[in-house]
């Protein structure tokens, strides 16, 4: 359980009922996290926020004073990000890049690109010397590096270390790095390494990440008699749908980087994060529609679902929630409501997957009372299947207080 901010209390009872559900995000408890994240951070340190943990434009430019550039992973994500906070550094990283995509980055001024393999390494110099020929363009390969012992167990989706789509095999490092430093692509300047090869993540298991990672640069530079001057540990930081909470322990992460920093002075290290930013600041609430009962359990329709909140499906959790109690009933007819201590609260969809929270302790909930779900900021709306039954949407509402 996790309780709304007052703010978002007040938004998701002061709404009228057909005016949701509604995703309500907390602008200053965002300003106020990033403002601690950086804080956290050593001076040295870059924070690139990864957009694809959520892109819209208002989240965006909350968090523009408090980091130094965005990570995008698509064609789409560039355009938007480069038109929302415009003049701010992007790097342009993911998977299978096309031609296109390259292009339009190059020509929108994107000058930092994570390569992801080799073939692509060849299309990026091709499509610079012709697009913008007099520019220098920055690389950093991305390696599918071993992820350190022991660092494995909690992350929930582990992309390196094991056969995956990302990033270049360490076998081709050698050929990857000759090719950026022989005759062929003046144009490209190697800069670095990145890597990310896991998410969920504590400080700890994070840092022994960033320190393989650091260390595995360092010895590709000394093999090639090169200096780098960047290296990008990834993002994943975690967050905990079962405790809200406990977070990423910020502090622990800044002192162990700083000291990584210092023992590599020429090196400008970077953490790309999204999920541990924006996480927090997101609410999806709404409205019981029915309780009822089914075979010996309890069960609350809610307006809206996992058609605008896949979260808990994809990961398989239930997605902390708090219920705010309604007691005006303008209906002529009786409110449905719980007899049992525990109650499941489901969405609209005809689909037994459309469960937004298991068994949550709901006594006396009743038809018209409002649920205000939590940690609904990163990886929920954008990751939803929003047509599916064509429920109308939800509203968006951007909370800005004085801050505390
Ligand atoms: C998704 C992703 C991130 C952000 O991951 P989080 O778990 O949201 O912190 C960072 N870098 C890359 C390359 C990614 O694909």
């Amino acid at each position: 359980m996790t309780d709304p901010t007052a703010a978002v209390r007040d938004r998701a009872l002061s709404l009228p009922a057909a005016e949701l559900p509604a995703y309500i995000y907390d602008l200053t408890a965002l300003r106020d996290h990033a403002e601690a994240v950086r804080a956290a951070l050593p001076g040295r340190v870059e924070l690139y926020y990864a957009a694809k943990a959520n892109p819209d434009p208002e989240i965006l430019a909350a968090l523009a004073p408090y980091v130094d550039g965005y990570e995008v992973s698509s064609g789409g994500e560039l355009t938007h990000v480069h038109q929302a906070v415009p003049d701010h550094p992007l790097a342009f990283g993911g998977p299978g890049k096309t031609p296109a995509e390259i292009a339009t980055a190059l020509e929108l001024g994107v000058r930092r690109f994570h390569v992801e393999s080799v073939y692509e390494l060849r299309m990026l110099a091709e499509l610079a010397a012709r697009t913008v020929p007099d520019a220098r363009v920055a690389v950093l390969l991305r390696f599918n590096l071993p992820l350190p012992e022991g660092s494995l167990e909690n992350s929930s989706l582990a992309m390196g270390g094991r056969p995956t789509p990302f990033g270049i095999d360490p076998a081709e490092a050698d050929e990857s790095v000759r090719l950026l430093t022989g005759e062929a692509y003046p144009q490209l300047e190697l800069v670095g390494v990145h890597a990310h090869l896991a998410s969920g993540l504590e400080a700890g298991e994070q840092l022994a990440v960033a320190e393989s990672v650091v260390g595995w640069a360092v010895a590709l530079a000394g093999r090639h008699g090169l200096r780098l001057s960047e290296v990008n540990v990834g993002g994943g930081m975690t967050v905990d749908y079962t405790e809200p909470e406990r977070r990423f322990d910020w502090a622990a992460y800044g002192k162990g980087l700083a000291e990584l920093a210092d023992a590599h002075p020429h090196l400008t290290i970077r953490i790309e994060p999204g999920r541990a930013l924006t996480a927090y600041c997101g609410w999806y609430a709404t409205e019981v529609l029915d309780v009822k009962h089914s075979r010996g359990e309890e069960f609350a329709v809610v307006r809206g679902g996992t058609h605008h909140l896949r979260t808990p499906a994809t990961k398989g959790h239930d997605q902390p929630c708090r219920v705010l109690p309604v007691d005006d009933w303008p209906h002529p007819w009786p409110r449905s409501r719980a007899g049992q201590d525990r109650v499941t609260l489901t969405g609209q969809l005809c689909t037994p997957k459309d469960v937004l929270a298991r068994r949550v302790p709901a006594a006396g909930l009743r038809a018209g009372d409002r649920v205000a779900f939590s940690l609904a900021g990163a990886y929920a709306w954008n990751i939803s299947h929003h047509d599916f039954l064509m429920h109308p949407r939800p509203g968006f509402h951007y909370l800005e207080g004085s801050r505390g």
